[in-house]
């Protein structure tokens, strides 16, 4: 049993959308390949792992030091005996060899892809979904496979008026989707605020809609946007001020009555916990967006979800940022709140296996060996020619 090669491969991203804080023009991912010595089905197993939009490609990183460590290692050392499986967690040590703890930065990037590649190979040598084998492993031994999912636009577009973004808002009903996520913060208060109207005027009554500030705003800005925003009944009010500004965090969940999210830009579990050590979120509320994609992946996750415990939050709480199939494979074995969607961005990285449809807000992970990949045609092609 071992590794014999990784692979890794810059992908374009790119979208003519802007959120409060970046364009998304310019954007990349790293698409990884984990070669296995394992056969199934006649074919050799290859697990694939990305990591999501927002952080760029790591393809020097997972060349020099983390794809380079796990192969110089000792493929003995890789590997859980008793299950003959590569062991995710020693793989991870291996690639956290001689890194010294905390300034996270882009390392988690780099580490989060491998993971997620390491994660699918054990999976497919099981045999199984990689959300059945979460829950016997770390769950309750059940899984659900019916995962809550809302659908993230609302991006600003060059030259997008009121009427599109509605008739935005309405595809995404017509898909299935109950929730629907836009952003605030790229133009004045009183030019969300119409946004916001306009977009609850398709939606309907009943906390519909979710809006972003990306980290956006000043303590002054995200307080103004808090009394302003308490007017409408929302799903949550995400990322008010920069992710490490724990204090401006707690000051904005002070006032703001409804409910917050925030977490998609920590990327360790010693970051997680400062947020719910300082940031005054709340259990019976707030919301947590944690992506193990860009955070050292899943066997982080892991750590973070039984360090959110420890804090009296439950995963149910916790719905990733990044439209990946991996986040969605955790909710399914873990028991997570539901995942982000993007219905038409960072295409075929996002997204669904072929023919999952949304139904009232949920969708169903069908039962493929592995996060599922294979199933959605587009993003396979891209993984088989990597790996061939
Ligand atoms: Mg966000």
């Amino acid at each position: 049993m071992r590794i014999l090669e990784i692979r890794e491969q810059t992908f374009s991203i790119s979208s003519p959308i802007r959120n409060a804080y970046i364009d998304f023009s310019r954007m990349t991912l790293s698409l990884v390949a984990v070669i296995t010595d394992q056969v199934r089905d006649g074919s050799p197993v290859v697990g694939f792992g990305f990591n999501s939009n927002g952080r760029y490609g790591q393809g020097a990183m997972i060349r020099e030091r983390f794809g380079a460590r796990v192969l110089e290692a000792d493929p003995d050392s890789l590997v859980d005996p008793a299950r003959d499986n590569l062991d995710p967690h020693r793989v991870w040590d291996t690639m956290m060899t001689n890194e010294k703890p905390g300034g996270h930065g882009e390392r988690s990037v780099a580490v989060g892809v491998v993971d997620m590649a390491v994660w699918d190979a054990v999976a497919k040598i099981e045999g199984k979904p990689l959300f059945r084998l979460l829950a016997e492993r770390y769950g309750r031994g059940e899984a659900d496979p019916r995962v809550f999912v809302y659908a993230a636009g609302g991006y600003y577009y060059p030259g997008q008026d009121l009427q599109a973004l509605q008739q935005e808002m309405r595809g995404y009903l017509d898909r299935g989707y109950t929730v629907v996520k836009q952003k605030i913060g790229g133009g004045s208060l009183a030019q969300d605020r119409d946004r916001i109207e306009a977009s609850l005027a398709v939606l309907g009554p009943g906390q519909r809609l979710a809006v972003d500030a990306n980290g956006r705003f000043d303590q002054d800005t995200a307080m103004e946007y808090a009394a302003a925003l308490s007017g409408y009944d929302l799903f949550w009010y995400e990322e008010p001020v920069d992710p490490l500004d724990y204090e401006a965090q707690r000051r904005v969940a002070e006032v703001y009555p409804g409910s917050l999210a925030t977490g998609e830009n920590l990327f360790s579990m010693q970051d997680a916990r400062n947020l719910l050590r300082y940031g005054g979120l709340r259990p019976d509320r707030d919301w947590l967006q944690f992506d193990c994609a860009l955070s050292y992946g899943l066997v982080e996750y892991l750590r973070t979800l039984e360090m959110l415990t420890a804090h009296g939050w439950g995963a149910n709480r916790c719905i990733p940022h990044g439209g990946h199939q991996l986040s969605l494979n955790i909710a399914a074995g873990l028991g997570l709140g539901g995942n982000e969607s993007y219905p038409d961005l960072f295409q075929p990285f996002g997204g669904f296996p072929d023919g999952v449809q949304v139904q009232d807000g949920h969708l169903v992970l069908p039962e493929i060996p592995g996060i599922g990949f294979e199933a959605k045609r587009d993003l396979y092609a891209l993984m088989a020619q990597l790996s061939a």
